[in-house]
Parts: structure tokens; sequence; C-alpha cells
């Protein structure tokens, strides 16, 4: 073929084809070529391939066999470094001697760089895999996409009502989850020999009681959402339960190739310490619960014997209207009713200070603040009575509920009155507690009691919440800390300082509304 004619074709083609003679010299350089390595034909023509390039001489395998394909690393005209995968051909001449080398070659190197780079991705993730100190396992989750495409099917649109309604189909979902890989951590977390122990379905790890804890997993995942996490219960396969932190990540990548990766923390020994502290918490709280009510025992006898003695009243009334030849029935009916109210006030004191008195694990209740503070008021009463002490209410009625236990919430309205009371009744100004609630800054419910004693030294005020800091002889100092731990262990803040008008201190505390 005519060498133009030639060149005409080798246009057409879009990879680089380049010819050489038998003493390596460019004969022929198409449009590809000056495509692929940035030279033009006027400037490669004639010159040996090998210099232009900085590589791909004469290979003796070529020339032995005729032919030759393999990756050849060569310079383009802007010096960049090329991987370019080549063909070529010797053609003979009727000597049978070569005549002429002719190659074909496509660059490579953004497929070289990109697969490099998939490479050294895939070697971090298998390095931290197996070297973090979670616990980190591959699932198979495609036999679980089938069974929601199947109830999706049936006519089922929210999965997390039919996995409340149906856990027999969330234990199922575990049951054909499948663990593909573990990493060395699972081995020691779960306390088998070895790594292939774990690799079976996911049901055996998830004690009956966890299992709401993976339906709501699965709904994470199919709401689309990057990840998802819990603090659940998991099972060894020697049934040994745990404390875990389980953790779900849904990359779309791994979602559509069927696989999801979970990791888990024990979190056993955590766990522990926070229920000691907790517990610990309480006894303290109880302590000074206790100690409290040993010093509103005066009070509390007064509002106990109140109703007493309107009992005796009107019972010995009633027994003198009895002996009447006639007995008013209507008088006797009236009066035995306020006995009987006057008995249910008083049953009604002493189970509020027995709740106060009893040790009991804190029940966290959706509560009102407003009736929180007027039952800590019926303990005080007398006290502020008999003080001379006037306390003015400004209670917000349209709060939402706080998540609290009612006893400690008491126990801190009460702790902060008794204090404001006995601040002012050592003083000889006006006495009077102004107490509000209402909706703060933040958005939380809040708790204001302010009164016309003293106040607070400045110097105390950063050290009124350590524990046993007092300025009363017969103090214990053990009040405020307990508020402040009580406050804190609810989600919320407590604080002190003086009145703007320079008389008297204000403590306040804020709870965040419980979520409805
Ligand atoms: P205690 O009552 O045993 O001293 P607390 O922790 O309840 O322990 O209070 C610590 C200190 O805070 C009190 O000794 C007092 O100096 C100060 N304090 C508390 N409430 C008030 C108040 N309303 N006005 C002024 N000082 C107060």
């Amino acid at each position: 073929m005519d060498p133009a004619e030639r060149g005409d074709l080798f246009d057409l083609v879009q990879e680089s084809i380049v010819v050489c003679d038998a003493a390596g010299r460019i004969t022929a350089w198409n449009a590809g070529s000056t495509e692929l390595y940035g030279w033009d034909a006027g400037q490669a023509l004639g010159r040996p391939l090998a210099d232009l390039l900085g590589a791909g001489g004469d290979d003796p395998a070529l020339l032995a066999d005729g032919r030759w394909e393999g990756e050849l690393a060569r310079r383009a005209a802007d010096g960049r470094e090329l991987i370019v995968e080549v063909r070529r051909i010797v053609r003979r001449g009727a000597d049978g001697e070569p005549a002429e080398i002719i190659e074909t070659a496509r660059g490579i190197t953004e497929r070289r760089a990109a697969e490099r780079a998939l490479r050294e991705s895939e070697y971090r993730y298998r390095n931290l895999f197996q070297a973090m100190a979670a616990s980190f396992w591959e699932l198979d989750f495609r036999p679980v996409g089938q069974m929601l495409r199947e109830i999706r099917k049936a006519g089922v649109s929210d999965y997390a009502a039919h996995f409340a309604a149906h856990p027999e189909f969330v234990r199922e979902m575990m049951r054909v989850t499948r663990v593909l890989a573990v990493n060395e951590q699972s081995v020691k977390l779960f306390g088998v020999d070895d790594a292939t122990a774990l690799l079976t379905t996911i049901d055996r790890f998830w004690p009956e009681a966890s299992t709401g804890v993976y339906a709501d997993s699965v709904v994470a995942a199919v709401s689309g959402r990057p990840s998802f996490s819990r603090e659940t219960r998991l099972r060894t396969l020697d049934g040994r339960e745990f404390d875990a932190h389980f953790t779900a990540c849904f990359p779309p990548e791994t979602v559509a190739d069927g696989k999801l990766l979970i990791g888990i923390i024990d979190i056993g020994e955590r766990v522990r310490a926070q229920r000691q502290l907790q517990d610990l918490q309480a006894q303290f709280a109880h302590a000074a619960r206790v100690s409290m009510l040993g010093e509103l025992t005066a009070s509390i006898a007064h509002e106990v014997n109140q109703p007493l003695a309107a009992i005796a009243t009107n019972a010995s009334a009633g027994m003198r209207w009895l002996s009447r030849p006639e007995p008013d029935l209507d008088e006797l009916r009236g009066i035995n009713t306020r006995v009987v109210a006057d008995a249910q006030r008083a049953a009604a004191i002493i189970a509020r200070v027995r709740d106060m008195a009893v040790r009991r694990a804190p029940e966290p209740r959706p509560l009102s603040i407003n009736a929180v503070v007027e039952e800590a008021l019926l303990f005080l009463h007398h006290e502020s009575q008999g003080k001379g002490v006037s306390i003015e209410l400004a209670l917000d009625p349209d709060l939402p509920s706080v998540m609290a236990d009612r006893t400690q919430l008491q126990q801190v309205v009460v702790n902060l009155i008794a204090n404001a009371i006995q601040a002012m009744a050592a003083d000889d100004g006006p006495r009077e507690i102004r107490l509000r609630t209402g909706l703060d800054a933040e958005g939380k419910v809040s708790v204001k009691i302010e009164d016309t004693g003293p106040g607070v030294r400045p110097d105390d005020l950063p050290r009124l919440f350590d524990s046993f800091f007092t300025t009363k002889a017969d103090g214990m100092g053990m009040g405020l800390p307990i508020c402040r731990s009580i406050i804190e262990t609810h989600g919320g803040a407590i604080r002190a300082e003086n009145n703007a008008d320079g008389r008297g201190a204000c403590f306040a505390f804020n709870l965040p509304a419980a979520e409805v």
C-alpha cells in the first residue's frame, strides 16, 4: 500500500499507530499518536522511536516471535510519564529480514492511577477494619432487601409500624442476614477461637429484648439515612449478654452491593460505672432528704396534727349529738363527711413524707412543674407561716411537661425555698419569696426563686454548689450540691445570683421539656 494512502487510513483510527523501519526510525505517525504523545507528525517522522518516546526500543522477544504485547512507560512531548498498552508486529521483507515494525498504542495512565487509588483505599480500609479497637462486621443483607420488597408488594408502606406489629418478621430478617467477614477485635469480643465461628446469621447475637434496635436500624437504612447508632444489649455465642454500642453505616456504594458494615463497642465497663455513680447520687439525695425531713419535723408534725385535731373535735361533737333523744341524721352525716376528709388529708401528708423518706430508684415521668412546686410548698406551709414569710406564686399555666423523678424534683424545690426562709429568718428585712415558672430563652422549663434576704457574699457565689460549703453554724453544706446533681442528671442547669436591686438572692434552674 502506498505510504500516503496508508497514512490516511491510519488517521481514521483513534488509537496511536506508529510504523518504524528496520533501524527503528519512525516512518508513519497518525493523528492518534499526536493526540497521545503530543508530538506532531513533522516532529516525529525520521526520528528513532526510542529517542522520541524514551523507551520501547527493540525487544528481543518481538523480533523472535514477530509480535509483542505489553505495557510500557513512555514520555510525552510535555515531559509527562505515560503508561501505554502497546501491540507490535514485525513485517518481514522478501528476504525474510524484518522490514518494519508496526505498533498500536493506547494510553492507560488514568486507568492505572484510578486502579492504584482504589487499591490503596481498599488497603487502608482493610487495615482499619482489622486494626481498630472496635469489632467490625460485614453483613450480607440482600435477603433482607428481598423480604422488604415482598412486603412492599403486599401493600406495606410503613415499615416501622409493620416491624412493631410483627416482631417475628424482624427475627426472620435477622435469621437471613449472614456475616461475611469480621475483624480480629470481634474474635476477642465474642470470645471465639477463630473468626469463622462468627460467620453465621446475626439472630444468634441479638437477644429478643434487642430486636427493636435491629428493626430501627433497618428503618434507618431504607429511609436513606447515612448511618444508625444506638446502645443495646448483644449476646456472645455461648449466651453471655453484654452492653454494646452498635453502629451501622449505609454508604450507597456498599448498600447497592447488598453489603452493610456494622461496628460494635463493648461499653459494659462504662455502663457499670454509670450505674454505680447514679446509685451513689441516689443514696446522697436520699440521705439529704431524710436530713431535710428531720429539720422539718416540727412543721410536719403540725401539718398532721391539724386534721387529727379537727377529727377529734368533730368526732366528739358527733358523739354528743348521738346521745340526743332524736339525733339529726343530716347533721351527723355532715360531720362524718368532714371526719373522712380530714383523715384523708392526714393520710396524704403522711404518704408525701413517706415518699420523701423511703429510698427507691428514681423514676423519671412526664410531670407538670407547677404541680411539683405546689406539692413542695405543702411541706413548707407551716415553716413559712411560722417565720412570717409570704410566698407569691407566678406559675405559667401553659408549660410543657418535664421528664423527671417527682420526689427528687420536690426535694430541689423544698431545699431552695427552705434555704430562702432560713436566710430571711436570720435577718431583719422584709420576708418575701417570689416563685416563678416559665419558659426560658433556650426553650427549657425554668423555675426561679427570689427572696428578700441578705443575699450571698459575692466571694461565696462561685462556691455555693461545692460540697460541704456552708455559712451556717449547724449547716452541712450538702443541700445545694445535691440540688445541682439532681438537676444536672435531669439534663438541666442550676445557678445562683444576687438580685439586681441589691436585696436578696435568686436561685434558678431549668429542665428540658419532655419529648412528646
Ligand atoms: P446548708 O444549708 O447546710 O448550709 P446548702 O448547700 O443548702 O447547705 O447551702 C450552702 C450555703 O449557701 C448556705 O450556707 C448559705 O450560705 C448559702 N445560701 C443558700 N441559699 C441562700 C439564700 N437563699 N440566701 C443566701 N444565702 C444562701
